[in-house]
């Protein structure tokens, strides 16, 4: 039987994480991954990678993708140590009024149904002892959880690239898809920069903050608006003396970055009416570091002012921009499209890395066999032309 030939194009952590998958439980699939630039340089590399189980960005609707995105990197780290680069810092989530803290009394009871460690805390001095120099006026309370941290993507990307080589995909770096040839609206194929020809029966889209110029080689004008995600890496003019968990209040969140502190805005607070948060803007003439704009680091600064002020003591050790790619409901597009043959792993905005297990596995199984699990099957490129689209991100703010 001659095998299926699948050509994922991009090599971020949803790429990777699909080769990985048809790769390894597919024997009829043959997969050749495209990469334009390096693994995991794209959004992926400009990443939190925050791995929390007591986490806000994905409602609790979605509990099953976190657990199984969490679970899959704890098995990368047990099958080879460093491969998912986790670090273990835990996980502090503010509860300031009580829909939130509703949500982080239910992320802890669903960690610990699921055998993790996670509490949930009234008393302020409780709180104090993981940050004490947290403004706790007008709190509620905090979840905590100490088997939450950070993972590092793009390193996630790598390892899943080499495991897939290692399967029998071919794994091309370097590599440009530069058209997409279809023939009685289906992909028969792609062109590349430096390799020539491709013959394909799928073609896997996986190409992030791309996607809006990628889908229009095949004519499709897919519905993906890029938010800004602006980071600021603040080094502490003192050492701060203690363990810096990720720490998430409803409108920003931190982490741990060697010796210093990672600050962002949050993306479920992007307003993709406003141009300050969202556009369509061409990823390619972002810097790798550098060009953030004054209204973020503005609206940070206030929330510090606010909640945290011994983090202004600090000078800005490095700053830079990624696009997400939001759909309007911030939930990824997957499965079919209007051309046969080109499929959607696109739209993983601000959840890429924790959703990149799930889509990955899912999307290999649709590509091979057809069948929809529940990822795929709610969230198809469809939904959008109804009126009343459902917005989950809108369960907790
Ligand atoms: C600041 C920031 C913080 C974040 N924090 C988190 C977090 O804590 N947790 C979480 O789950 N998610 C987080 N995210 C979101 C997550 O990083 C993204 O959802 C995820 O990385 C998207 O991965 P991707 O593979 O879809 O896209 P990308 O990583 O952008 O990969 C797309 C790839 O396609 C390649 N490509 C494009 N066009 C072509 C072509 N024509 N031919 C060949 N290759 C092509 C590009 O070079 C690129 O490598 C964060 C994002 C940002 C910016």
């Amino acid at each position: 039987m001659s095998k299926k030939r699948v050509g994922i194009v991009g090599g971020g952590i949803i790429g990777t994480s699909t080769a990985y998958f048809l790769s390894q439980h597919y024997k009829d699939a043959e997969v050749l991954l495209f990469e334009k630039n390096t693994l995991g340089s794209g959004t992926t590399a400009k990443s939190a990678g925050t791995h929390c189980l007591i986490d806000d960005s994905l409602p609790h609707e979605f509990w099953s993708v976190r657990l199984f995105g969490f679970e899959f990197y704890m098995d990368m780290e047990k099958r080879e140590p460093g491969s998912a680069g986790f670090e273990k810092t835990g996980t502090l989530l503010i509860a300031p009024y009580p829909e939130y803290e509703m949500y982080g009394l239910q992320a802890v009871d669903l960690a610990t149904a699921a055998g993790y460690t996670a509490e949930y805390w009234k008393d302020p001095e409780k709180i104090r002892q993981i940050l004490p120099d947290l403004t706790l006026d007008g709190v509620l309370g905090a979840a905590y959880s100490p088997d939450d941290g950070f993972v590092d993507p793009t390193m996630i990307s790598n390892t899943l690239g080499r495991w897939a080589r290692e399967n029998g995909a071919d794994i091309m770096i370097g590599t440009e898809v530069t058209d997409i040839i279809v023939e009685n609206n289906k992909v028969t194929g792609v062109e590349t920069s430096n390799k020539g020809h491709f013959d394909l029966d799928v073609l896997v889209d996986a190409t992030g903050p791309w996607t809006p110029f990628f889908g229009k080689l095949a004519g499709l004008d897919l519905p993906i608006i890029h938010t800004k995600a602006e980071v600021f890496i603040l080094e502490p003019k003192e050492a701060l003396g203690y363990p810096f968990p990720v720490l998430k209040y409803p409108r920003f969140y931190a982490r741990k970055d060697k010796e210093n502190v990672f600050i962002c805005k949050a993306h479920l607070t992007m307003d993709l009416d406003n141009p300050e948060h969202a556009g369509v803007w061409n990823p390619d003439d972002l810097p790798m570091t550098g060009g953030t704009d004054p209204y973020f680091w503005d609206f940070l600064t206030e929330e510090l002012l606010k909640h945290y002020p011994r983090l202004l003591d600090t000078s800005l050790a490095n700053d830079w921009v990624g696009y997400r790619a939001e759909p309007k409901d911030f939930m990824p597009i997957l499965g079919e499209s209007p051309v046969d043959g080109y499929v959607l792993a696109i739209g993983a905005g601000g959840n890429g890395v924790i959703e990149g297990p799930t889509i990955g596995r899912d999307i290999a199984r649709y590509v091979m066999t057809g069948e929809k699990a529940w990822f795929v099957e709610k969230l198809p490129l469809s939904r959008f032309e109804n009126e009343n689209l459902e917005q989950h991100h809108k369960v907790t703010w």
